[in-house]
């Protein structure tokens, strides 16, 4: 029977019935070494058991109040992420989106409220995703995403990331923010090169504009600290964050300073799910975990047991695999086939990789995955890379 589920997914014939850290189980009874997370989504893999009871003891209390009332968890997680990184206010969404659209509308208040209304361009990035709504299709720019769906929403453009020269050469009296993720994730694990952040601190702070990072998929601990940006040493005006915040709650969060803020008053922005006690509890305990430093030492080393792996596969199979990037656990091979081909094969072997853009398919562990969960993973990319060289040979 046909389904009734609108048809915008191309997706696997798979229907999983539970998960348990880094695996997954199917329908079928079959298991899934589980190197996708949901997009980088559950950080803690699945059913942890911290997120279970931190879920179920505000599930039995408080679901739903609304934002006319005050949010202790809100409060809580607002004051610890600040606390953690630049910021000093955040608003909650639900989603990677919508903290985009915060973070967006937030730059155009920031001058309009300090008599610059005609700063309200946003300069974004080639090959960047930042989220399926109007605007952050627009802010993305990128063409197949955009296809049919009218008129693209004014004021976004985008430079060739890592060329600061062309940074420069498009800032004008109108923009009013410079947008980047400090690892393109959708766009092929790009990571930006040494020194691009700090440039565009430069190019930000000389224009006095707005510096946006989108951290949705590289924050909370993915690329081996608690956010991207830290291995530059350079901090933003404005952080959004979501996937790995709720662990699998849906949640986003836009991080800001006072200073970049300032327009963001009273009745200036709202969601009506946004921060709700669900969603702030799940996040405060992924929080409990993700920020320790033993926590995070733990990440970095079982970022380069992989990383290691990785090279040493691209090394033994030339003919299917061109390159590692990455950082952390938000590793990529670019492949020589299509990155969606090269996924369903290791699908079918048994483990789970997230396609992306430009031929790289996405490795996106939990960052609880263990030294045998990694070894497993490579010995089953190994396995169908040789396989698939016998069959091009
Ligand atoms: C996933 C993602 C988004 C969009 O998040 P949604 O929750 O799907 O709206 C935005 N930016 C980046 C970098 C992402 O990886």
């Amino acid at each position: 029977m046909a389904s009734a589920v609108m048809p915008t997914y191309t997706r696997a014939p798979i229907v999983f019935t539970h998960g348990k850290g880094c695996e997954l189980f199917a329908r079928d009874g079959r298991r899934y070494l589980d190197f996708a997370a949901g997009i980088a989504v559950c950080a803690l893999g699945h059913a942890h058991p911290g997120l279970v009871a931190a879920l179920a003891e505000q599930a039995g209390r408080l679901w739903h109040c609304s934002n006319l009332f005050e949010i202790e968890g809100q409060e809580r997680l607002a004051a610890r992420l600040a606390e953690l990184s630049f910021g000093d206010v955040v608003f909650f969404g639900n989603s990677g989106a919508e903290a985009n659209e915060c973070a967006i509308k937030l730059a155009r208040r920031h001058h309009a409220a300090a008599g610059r209304a005609e700063r309200w361009r946003i300069l974004g990035f080639e090959g960047s995703f930042h989220g399926r709504t109007l605007a952050t299709l627009a802010a993305a720019g990128n063409p197949r995403n955009l296809q049919n769906f009218g008129p693209v929403v004014p004021g976004f453009e985008q430079a060739p990331f890592g060329d600061l020269d062309a940074v420069a050469a498009r800032l004008g009296p109108e923009t009013a923010a410079i947008l980047v993720e400090p690892i393109q994730g959708d766009g092929g694990i790009r990571v930006a090169p040494p020194g691009f952040l700090a440039g565009l601190r430069a190019l930000a702070d000389r224009a006095g504009i707005l510096l946006i990072f989108d951290e949705i998929q590289s924050g909370i601990a993915r690329s081996g600290t608690l956010f991207a940006h830290a291995h530059d040493g350079v901090a933003p005006d404005v952080m959004t964050l979501a996937k790995g915040l709720g662990g699998g709650f849906p949640v986003g969060a836009c991080v800001a300073t006072h200073h970049a803020a300032a327009g963001m008053t009273g009745g200036s922005h709202a969601s009506t799910f946004g921060g709700n006690p669900l969603a702030m509890a799940v996040a405060n305990a992924v929080l409990d975990v993700v920020a320790q430093p033993a926590f995070l030492a733990r990440v970095a080393r079982a970022a380069a047991r992989l990383g290691a792996g990785l090279d040493r596969l691209v090394a033994a199979h030339p003919g299917v695999f061109e390159a590692r990037r990455g950082r952390g656990l938000m590793a990529g091979l670019r492949c020589r086939a299509d990155s969606g081909e090269v996924a369903g094969r290791l699908r079918d072997a048994g483990l789970l990789v997230a396609p992306a853009q430009d031929r790289v398919v996405r490795f996106l562990p939990a960052l609880v995955v263990d030294d045998a969960q990694i070894d497993e993973a490579l010995a089953i990319v190994d396995a169908v890379a040789r396989r698939n060289a016998d069959r091009a040979a």
